[in-house]
């Protein structure tokens, strides 16, 4: 029996696009199941993949960019319709639980109509909280920084973005969401991992490949590429030539939608 899944349900970045969803990972370790990223069309890939209501153990949002948030209260409109009865968690930056409780308000998904309690917990750095028997360790990135440099004063925020290590007894996989560069890769690597899910949209290929390399020999199991920038989506075969040149015998993959990986 396999220790682990994890199923790509979107790995598109942040544009619109017609063959790519926005980020949504499926991870299953053992009997848990956890939705990390809600980026549309996030219920019908659900759905596609015959996970009912009741199978998803919790929620992980890693930022509130709408690539990652966006089918957010589709998902929660389905929960609803579909009676979903197990109390939910849905873990979230702490800037974002207000704002997503009133949006839920807003489009008439009052918790009087749900057969389930949903409860938002901020993320913190370096928290660990538990997913069923999962246990996912959130790590700020500096994702937003930038953003924050210039707009922070207009519009006061914390600007969060996390990404995340997930283990178990047996397994252990590290998720960056999205980064602002190679160095929110850095605590996700201390320990040996079986699987890295690494965006490549903020950082250049060449040094990604690079760093990643630069682990000794199995400390990275493999390594899984999703939320590709437009320009490097649209030259796959060239990124996958420049990625197995410089990975050599690393395992990898550029991530599909509706890929699974086991474990
Ligand atoms: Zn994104
Ligand atoms: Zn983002």
């Amino acid at each position: 029996m396999s220790k682990a899944t994890f199923q790509a349900l979107g790995t598109g970045d942040g544009w619109a696009g017609d063959r790519r969803g926005h980020s949504a990972f499926l991870f299953t370790l053992k009997n848990s199941t956890l939705l990390l990223d809600c980026g549309e069309p996030v219920s019908r890939r659900l759905r596609a993949a015959g996970v009912q209501p009741d199978d998803l153990d919790g929620i992980v949002l890693s930022h509130l960019h709408c690539d990652h948030v966006g089918g957010f209260f589709m998902l929660m409109q389905g929960f609803w319709l579909d009676q979903r009865n197990r109390d939910l968690t849905i873990h979230l930056p702490a800037e974002g639980v207000e704002p997503v409780r009133r949006m839920l308000d807003a489009a008439y998904i009052f918790e009087e109509l749900m057969a389930c309690a949903l409860n938002f917990t901020p993320l913190q750095e370096g928290a660990s909280f538990e997913v069923g028997s999962i246990t996912v360790t959130p790590h700020p990135t500096t994702h937003l920084d930038q953003l924050k440099a210039s707009f922070g004063e207009k519009y006061p925020a914390d600007f969060e973005a996390f990404s995340f290590v997930l283990e178990n007894e047996d397994t252990r996989v590290a998720h960056s969401a999205d980064i602002g560069g190679l160095e929110d890769l850095k605590p996700l690597l201390t320990q040996p991992v079986d699987l890295l899910v690494c965006e490549l949209a903020h950082v250049e290929p060449d040094e990604l490949f690079a760093y990643l390399k630069d682990h000794p020999a199995g400390h990275i199991g493999q390594v899984a590429f999703t939320h590709l920038s437009r320009p490097y989506r649209a030259d796959l075969e060239g990124m996958q030539a420049q990625a197995t040149a410089a990975l050599g015998d690393l395992p990898h993959k550029f991530l599909n939608d509706g890929d699974v990986i086991t474990l």
